[in-house]
Parts: C-alpha cells; sequence; structure tokens
C-alpha cells in the first residue's frame, strides 16, 4: 500500500534514522529525514561495533550490508584479568558461519546512504529538527536551515532517532564512572578472527578483529581517561597489553578515540504522534555490543507495526509498538547493566563468583549454546 509523501517524519540520520528510514521504505512509507550534521560528519565517527548476524540479515534485506568491510568473528575468549575462569564460544558447536561481525559505524553509515539514496529517500543535511506541536490530529516540526531561515512541516508522525536522551526525559540513569577508549591494535601474528572480551577491575576490556588489526574498546574511568588521552601511543599499548595478558602480543596502536559512557532509559518510548527509538530510546554501555543491535530491531518492528497503517501515528499502532518493543529493550539494559556492575571491581567474592560463572558456561555446552544464540541473533531470531 502507497501512502502520502512525508506522512512520517525522521530526526537524526545516524545509522539507525537511515535504517529506519529503509525499513519504513520497504513497507510503501516515504519518510523524510532531517540531520542537524552534513552527508560527510559521519565519517568522524570512531564507533566500531559488534553486530549480530540478526542485524546482518535485516542489512542485507536493507541492502545495506558493508561486506567489504565486515569482520566475521569465528570465536570468542572471555576471561577476567587477575583471575581464574574463562569460557570460549566457537562457530564449529554452535552451527553457525560468524558469532558476530565487526563493523566500523562509518562504513556502516555509509552502505545505508547508498541504499537511501537508491530507494530515492530525501535526506535533509545541514538542518535542525525541533518537535514543534503535536495533537491527536497531526504533529509538526520546526526546521533551522544552516542559513538560519525557519520552516515548519507537518507529518502524522515523527520518528525519533536523534542518537540521545535529553536530562528531562530520563527515567532511570546510571553513570558508571567510565568511559570507552578505541583504537586500532596490530598483533604481531594473524588474530585468526578470535575477538577476546576480558573483564578488567577498571572495565572491559574488548579485542575485536577487523581486517588485520584489532579494533580495541577499553574501559577505563574518567581520570584514567584523561591521562591515557594525552599519554603517547608506547604508553596504551603497555597498558593494554597488561591488561589483556601475554598470550597475545600487540606490536602498534593507531586511530585513539574517546566516548563517554553511561546508561540511559526514555520514560515512554511513544506520546502523541511520536516514536523514541535506539539510542534516543535508551542509551547503553557497550560491553555487550547491544546498542545497534537492539536499535535495529526497533526500527524493524516499528516498520513491521505501521504496515498497511493508513494513518501511521494513530495511538493504537504506537501503544503496539511500544509493548512489542518493551521486554527486549529492559533485558537488553538489565543484562549490560548486570555485566558492567558484576565485572568491573575487585572484590574477591565477586570474582570468584565470576570465574565460577565462566567456568560452568565453560563446561556446560547448552548453557553456553543459550549465551551464543543471544549474541548471535538477539533476543529473538529473524
Ligand atoms: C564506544 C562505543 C561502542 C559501541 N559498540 C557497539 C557495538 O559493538 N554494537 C552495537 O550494536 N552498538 C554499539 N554501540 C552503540 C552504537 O554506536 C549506537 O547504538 C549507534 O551508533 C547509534 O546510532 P544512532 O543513529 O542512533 O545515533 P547517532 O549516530 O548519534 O546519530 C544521531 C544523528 O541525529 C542527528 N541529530 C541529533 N539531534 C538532531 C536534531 N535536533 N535535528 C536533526 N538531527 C539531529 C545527529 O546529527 C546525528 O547524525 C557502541 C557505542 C559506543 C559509544
Amino acid at each position: 500500500m502507497n501512502h502520502p509523501a512525508d506522512d512520517i517524519a525522521i530526526i537524526g540520520a545516524g545509522p539507525l534514522g537511515l535504517a529506519t528510514a529503509l525499513a519504513l521504505a520497504r513497507r510503501g512509507h516515504t519518510p523524510q529525514i532531517f540531520d542537524a550534521r552534513s552527508a560527510a560528519a559521519s565519517q568522524t565517527d570512531s564507533r566500531i561495533l559488534a553486530l549480530s548476524q540478526g542485524s546482518r540479515d535485516l542489512l542485507e534485506l536493507l541492502g545495506a550490508w558493508p561486506a567489504a568491510q565486515a569482520t566475521p568473528i569465528r570465536r570468542i575468549l572471555v576471561s577476567q584479568q587477575g583471575h581464574f575462569g574463562q569460557t570460549h564460544l566457537d562457530v564449529t558447536e554452535q552451527r553457525v558461519a560468524a558469532l558476530g561481525y565487526v563493523v566500523p559505524a562509518r562504513h556502516l553509515t555509509a552502505a545505508l546512504q547508498a541504499s537511501a539514496r537508491a530507494w530515492g529517500l530525501r535526506v535533509a543535511y545541514d538542518t535542525r529538527a525541533k518537535l514543534q506541536h503535536a495533537d491527536s490530529t497531526q504533529a509538526s516540526l520546526q526546521i533551522t536551515h544552516a542559513d538560519a531561515s525557519l520552516h515548519e512541516v507537518r507529518t502524522s508522525l515523527i520518528a525519533h532517532c536523534e542518537g540521545h536522551i535529553p536530562d528531562a526525559e530520563v527515567a532511570l540513569s546510571r553513570d558508571y564512572d567510565q568511559h570507552a577508549l578505541l583504537c586500532r591494535a596490530t598483533p604481531a601474528t594473524p588474530h585468526e578472527n578470535l575477538a577476546h572480551e576480558r573483564f578488567t577491575p577498571q572495565g572491559p576490556l574488548a579485542l575485536l578483529p577487523h581486517g588485520s588489526d584489532y579494533a580495541v574498546v577499553w574501559t577505563v574511568s574518567a581520570a584514567r581517561a584523561d591521562a591515557l588521552m594525552s599519554a603517547p601511543d608506547t604508553e596504551w599499548l603497555a597498558q593494554i597489553q597488561a591488561a589483556i595478558g601475554p598470550h597475545i602480543q600487540l606490536t602498534n596502536i593507531s586511530e585513539r578515540a574517546r566516548h563517554p559512557l553511561g546508561l540511559r532509559m526514555r520514560s515512554q518510548t511513544t506520546g502523541p504522534r511520536c516514536v523514541w527509538l535506539g539510542n534516543a530510546a535508551q542509551t547503553l554501555h557497550p560491553v555487550a555490543g547491544q546498542g545497534f543491535n537492539l536499535a535495529l530491531r526497533d526500527a524493524w518492528e516499528l516498520a513491521d507495526t505501521l504496515t498497511g497503517a493508513a494513518d501511521p501515528g494513530a495511538p493504537d499502532l504506537l501503544a503496539r509498538y511500544a509493548r512489542r518493543r518493551q521486554p527486549d529493550r529492559q533485558g537488553a539494559a538489565r543484562f549490560t547493566d548486570l555485566l558492567v556492575r558484576s565485572f568491573s571491581n575487585d572484590q574477591p567474592l565477586l570474582a570468584a563468583a565470576r570465574g565460577a560463572g565462566l567456568l560452568a558456561l565453560d563446561a556446560l555446552p547448552p548453557l553456553r549454546g543459550f549465551v551464543a544464540r543471544r549474541m548471535i541473533y538477539g533476543a529473538r531470531n529473524f
């Protein structure tokens, strides 16, 4: 079914805004998209994403899988620094081609931009959008262009994909006093598609195979991040090497960046003629690599819910969307929060419990299979 032009407006043309637009376009909608930044700005995004097989399947359906820049993860070693206990997840045991894929966010956005162009979707860059009014019949946005001129856009539904939650709308927030330091690290020997998730007293350290290097996501306290940002590459190399242990030798560090981390949950993910998705609904710590995977499921569910809808902003449809997404978003938030809080400390009792948990996981293939399936496909199979 075809809908009137511009029946949905999307705020934000990051990876989620574009994926949402494509998912809606596949269902016959013609969303228009606004982004405050330029089209080229996304190419400065330093985030590296671990994407599940479920996300790959969805991105392929959207014509936006960046195959050439995606490195498959074939094994994962989970361990903790300074204590016993570790477990392996393996593609052979799980009977899948990959446990996940490592993709730089900038390449993902470029693939989504290309697909959006192919679909003829309109993205207005350098254009800030602000909710102006919403009632039972329509919503309106105030649009501010780069030259400061203003105009109004009326629409049936506003999909908020702006990547953050204003303080006034946060229902639950947790400041872990952790920042993510990101870099590339070159291993002395080929990584053979083995990813490492290592829990240290300061926070988790992930080494994700990408190309012939590792993409490193290193969680440290804000104070340590301040000190390290002004330290030389050799200091990063020494400290990452000490945290990961001698079984991997790293020879070089490059492309350093930093991101503050925390948990923020929006109180309501829908309102009159508005829906909030992805980081605009829930911003998670990246420890379990859930953020964009979860966001993509938001986009997919929204498009599913609005299939064939004459009025995409109808309250019953938005209520159905919010109800369906609630278990997945709450589950991902709880899982992530539990991981961060129980693994980012050095209490002897907790360290022993963690070690026992990792040993149990290693000894029990069905339990390992459950964890692997959650990582590979997310909360449900597609
Ligand atoms: C260190 C780190 C590691 C991560 N690792 C993973 C991982 O391994 N796996 C995973 O799934 N997720 C991961 N994530 C989460 C993932 O990066 C995010 O979920 C995802 O990139 C967010 O995309 P987005 O499109 O929602 O937001 P953004 O990329 O922030 O895009 C939002 C866009 O909205 C625009 N915008 C904002 N306000 C307005 C406005 N008023 N008007 C117009 N435009 C506006 C902005 O200009 C921007 O372009 C990680 C995050 C971090 C910080």
